[in-house]
């Protein structure tokens, strides 16, 4: 990489932010179009994001992704943001415009991705969606815009779930959500085209532990599509277990790469190489 006294600013914000793959992942897109851009990892407390604004626009930071906790915390700090941002209420993209900061949620286009390769009637598909956190947001909104008309939501908190529903009563969601407690988990397997687990079960260094017991493993149908937002391992135990009965299966990579692919194009205004955003994320 070759920093000039030309070469524009983006990053990411977060905390912590160590972890972070979108610096290796849009740096290898930066230098595969050799263009004259870095992507920088900046560690942000919440009191201080409205200064970090104010700094970012001072140095004419293009844009940057914004990650856990400041995915809402930052809304209030843009001019614009787009109805996807606004279905989910959680902003992972923003860029400076003359107007201000505009802000984006990508993690749906990323979601989707890999879905769309796949040829399935998707208003047919009821999709269950393990866990109502952030990312279960997306996942939602994201399944509203392939079409399914219903989507279904197990937590372990059903104060929580139901919270989590009345949440997107402002959306104009063009779907049904209905939340389930945990232990209904075995019934609703058997009828499950798409699964999707959105809790961190068996992310690493737990990599031993599933959000589904060997029991229920056994229920799931045969070329049903098991997706795990998890993206280390590759794959998640879950989805071991679900390829041994045939599913297809989806790790949380290509949803990285995807949602980082978006706002690569809206920053650079280049298509983004998707190939070497791949390579870059597991070098
Ligand atoms: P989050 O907001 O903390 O939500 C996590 C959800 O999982 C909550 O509903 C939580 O339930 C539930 N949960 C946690 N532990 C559980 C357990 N032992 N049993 C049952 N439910 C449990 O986190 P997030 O931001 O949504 O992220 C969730 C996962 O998605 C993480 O693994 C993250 O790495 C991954 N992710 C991947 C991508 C990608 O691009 N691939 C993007 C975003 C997130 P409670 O509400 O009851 O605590």
């Amino acid at each position: 990489m070759h920093i000039k006294g030309t070469t524009k600013l983006l990053g990411i914000i977060g905390n912590p932010i160590e972890h972070s793959k979108s610096p290796l992942m849009q740096n290898a897109a930066i230098e595969g179009l050799k263009l004259d851009y870095i992507y920088v990892p900046f560690e942000v407390e919440k009191d201080d994001l409205e200064a970090v604004f104010n700094g970012f626009k001072a140095v004419n930071l293009k844009g940057f992704n914004v990650t856990i906790p400041h995915k809402e915390n930052v809304i209030p700090l843009l001019t614009k943001i787009t109805d996807t941002a606004k279905k989910i209420g959680a902003v992972n993209t923003v860029w400076l415009t003359d107007e201000g900061w505009h802000g984006t949620n990508t993690d749906i286009d990323g979601f989707i991705a890999p879905l769309k390769e796949l040829n399935r009637d998707w208003c047919k598909i009821i999709p269950l969606v393990l866990g109502a956190g952030g990312a279960s947001r997306a996942v939602i909104v994201g399944c509203e815009q392939l079409g399914c008309q219903e989507i279904r939501v197990i937590g372990r908190n059903i104060q929580k779930l139901e919270a989590f529903k009345n949440s997107f009563a402002d959306s104009n969601l063009n779907c049904q959500i209905s939340v389930y407690s945990w232990d209904k988990l075995t019934n609703l397997i058997p009828d499950s085209e798409l699964i999707v687990n959105t809790t961190p079960i068996g992310m690493y260094p737990n990599i031993d532990n599933s959000p589904l017991k060997k029991e229920q493993n056994e229920l799931i149908k045969q070329n049903a599509i098991a997706y795990d937002l998890i993206y280390t391992p590759r794959p998640t135990l879950f989805l071991q277990q679900a390829q041994k009965r045939g599913a297809i299966i989806i790790d949380g990579s290509e949803m990285l790469v995807q949602q980082g692919a978006v706002g690569f194009e809206i920053w650079t205004g280049k298509k983004a190489p998707i190939e070497i955003m791949r390579q870059g994320l597991f070098q």
